[in-house]
């Protein structure tokens, strides 16, 4: 079963924008295509707004924020929040979404919102706006790993989002379609290494957290989850990765001559120092592995997060 993103329908091509434009990103429909599905969401068209369509934007209204077209008139907030909910509510395959910046409809943050007057003047803006339909999205599934086409750009980001998405399909296909105690421990166990990479105290709450906690299984799960996710959306340090490779490097120790153990341990530090890419010591580090396999380092997401053709290690 492939692994299911939701995406902003102007960003795979289609001309949908209010001047009949689209935004295509070519790393979401070029490489990340290759591994994902899309399924792609226009919440303006979906509403029934033509195209081209005159621009819509956020206004504070009364201290209430609406969505309508500059001179006040089109207000199309409410249907956009029930179009958003409608999707929200049906987006239990999704494993991730992709939504375009900036817009007052899809625009994950930093969304300008314009301070109006009697006669709708802008009298000035704010950028803390998030568009009305990823604002659905995002509150009815707080673990679903969102980005927007800007920020993926950065290579940390990039990184960040698409480890995540393959951890929530991880979760969904393996624990949330047979949720049991054990399904739930096997996966906190395979991602131990990847949640030390991004968070040293979530590594250690979470682990305290499974292993005393007497909730349900569901309530186990979805507070499990929550947290797993906000977790790993902190981008991970050069030095939180460090720690993590000495971690791994202590399995294969009594292994390695004292030359090999000097060479792993300096490249992992050139890399801490940002001498080296990630790629270096983790290479190395594949190498033992190959040599002197250990079966709980094997089942390590942390070494193979994702398709190793996406080269979003290379930049880290
Ligand atoms: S940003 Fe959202 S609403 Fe605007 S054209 Fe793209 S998909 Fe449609």
């Amino acid at each position: 079963m492939s692994i299911i993103i939701g995406l902003s329908a102007c960003l795979a091509g289609q001309e949908v924008r209010f001047d009949k434009s689209h935004k295509k990103s070519n790393f979401v429909m070029n490489e990340l295509a290759r591994h994902v599905e899309f399924k792609t969401f226009c919440p303006e068209v979906a509403i029934g707004l033509p195209i081209p369509r005159p621009t819509i934007r956020q206004v504070i209204d009364n201290g209430v924020i609406k969505v309508c077209r500059p001179d006040g008139s089109g207000d199309v907030t409410e249907a956009l929040a029930e179009y958003g909910q409608k999707v929200a509510k049906a987006s239990g395959d999704l494993s991730g979404f992709i939504f375009t910046a900036k817009s007052p409809s899809c625009g994950m943050e930093r969304v300008k919102i314009y301070h109006i007057d009697e006669d709708h003047k802008a009298t000035g803006s704010e950028m803390t706006g998030v568009g009305m339909f990823a604002k659905q999205i995002m509150e009815h599934n707080p673990a679903l790993p969102c980005e927007e086409n800007g920020r993926l750009n950065d290579p940390n980001i990039r990184e960040n989002f698409v480890q995540r998405v393959f951890a929530y399909d991880d979760w969904k296909k393996n624990v949330e379609a047979d949720l049991t105690k054990h399904n739930i421990l096997q996966f906190h166990a395979r991602h131990k290494y990847m949640l030390l990479s991004h968070s040293q105290k979530d590594y250690k709450e979470l682990g305290n957290f499974l292993g005393t906690s007497d909730l349900p299984t569901e309530e186990l799960a979805s507070h499990y989850i929550v947290n797993f996710m906000i977790a790993l959306k902190k981008i991970a340090s050069r030095r939180a990765h460090a720690n993590t490779l000495m971690h791994i490097q202590g399995y294969f120790s009594k292994h390695m001559q004292k030359e090999e153990k000097a060479e792993l341990t300096e490249q992992i530090e050139q890399y801490r120092q940002g001498l080296v890419p990630l790629m270096a010591p983790l290479t190395l580090l594949k190498h033992y592995q190959r040599i002197h396999p250990n079966e709980y380092i094997g089942n390590q997401r942390y070494l193979d997060p994702y398709p190793a053709d996406l080269r979003l290690r290379y930049g880290l």
